[in-house]
């Protein structure tokens, strides 16, 4: 579904993010993308809405290119959600009006639409009790699976995820897995930046590792981590196993 053709990035510092990137993300596909601190993921998986632009290189969704000016980029947003680290959950709305927000804003739903939808998406995710409620009356974790089920409220094609999980405590961290499991299961396409190695080898079907801002080995988690190809690799892997 995305096709990146020699991104390059570099902010107005003078810091290069991305060098040289050439990749693409597949339909259906989960993709995770691992590396150290201060590779380039973000950067990435930022591009991919325009959150970022690149200083060079084009960047394709669905054969077209993102960066033209005449490009749609509301009707993008709504196609390719985005969960981050942080929630950013509206806290002077409830569970249920965070969710309808943008279907009602963006969409265009009437509040009944966006209701059956959002009630529905919260059942799937056995958080049904919670729509009456306020983001500060909800654990961490179930404040994640709340962002991620007001994105899949838009009914995205596609879902970034930069470190969803590295914001909450240990034993929260396998509810919102366990999300992203479902979603897998659904065949959705999934761009996952994870430190979380032991999901990525267990349910990505392709791993990208980055290093300094350069993709440095891309292939299937069985392979990637029994016998991984590039030296870089080997080291990052080393000092995390
Ligand atoms: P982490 O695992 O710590 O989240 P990352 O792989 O996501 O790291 P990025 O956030 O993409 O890394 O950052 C890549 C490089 O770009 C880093 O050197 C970072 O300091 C730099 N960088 C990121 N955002 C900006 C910015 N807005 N202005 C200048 N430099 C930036
Ligand atoms: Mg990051």
């Amino acid at each position: 579904v995305f096709e990146l053709r020699n991104i390059h990035k570099k902010f107005k510092d003078g810091t290069v993010a991305l060098k040289n990137i050439n990749i693409q993300f597949k339909a259906s596909t989960f993709t995770a993308l691992i590396g150290p601190s201060g590779s380039g993921k973000s950067t990435l998986i930022r591009l991919l809405n325009s959150l970022e632009t690149p200083t060079e290189g084009d960047i394709l969704y669905l054969g077209e290119s993102i960066l033209n000016p005449k490009y749609d980029m509301i009707k993008h947003r709504t196609e390719v959600g985005m969960v981050f680290q942080s929630f950013n959950l509206f806290p002077n709305l409830s569970v249920l009006d965070n969710i309808n927000l943008a279907q009602t804003n963006v969409l265009k739903k009437s509040k009944s639409e966006a209701t059956e939808t959002s009630l529905k998406l919260l059942e799937t995710f056995g958080l049904l009790e919670k729509a009456y409620q306020y983001p500060n009356q909800l654990s961490g974790g179930q404040k994640q699976r709340i962002a991620i089920v007001r994105s899949l409220a838009m009914n995205p094609k596609v879902m970034l995820f930069d470190e969803p999980t590295s914001a909450l405590d240990p034993e929260m961290v396998g509810e919102v897995l366990s999300v992203m499991k479902t979603l897998k299961n659904q065949h959705m396409t999934i761009i996952l930046v994870t430190h979380e190695m032991e999901f990525a080898r267990l349910f990505a079907d392709e791993i990208v590792v980055m290093d300094q801002g350069e993709i440095i080995e891309v292939n299937e988690p069985e392979v990637l981590f029994s016998n991984p190809k590039s030296e870089r690799t080997k080291t990052f892997l080393k000092r995390i196993f």
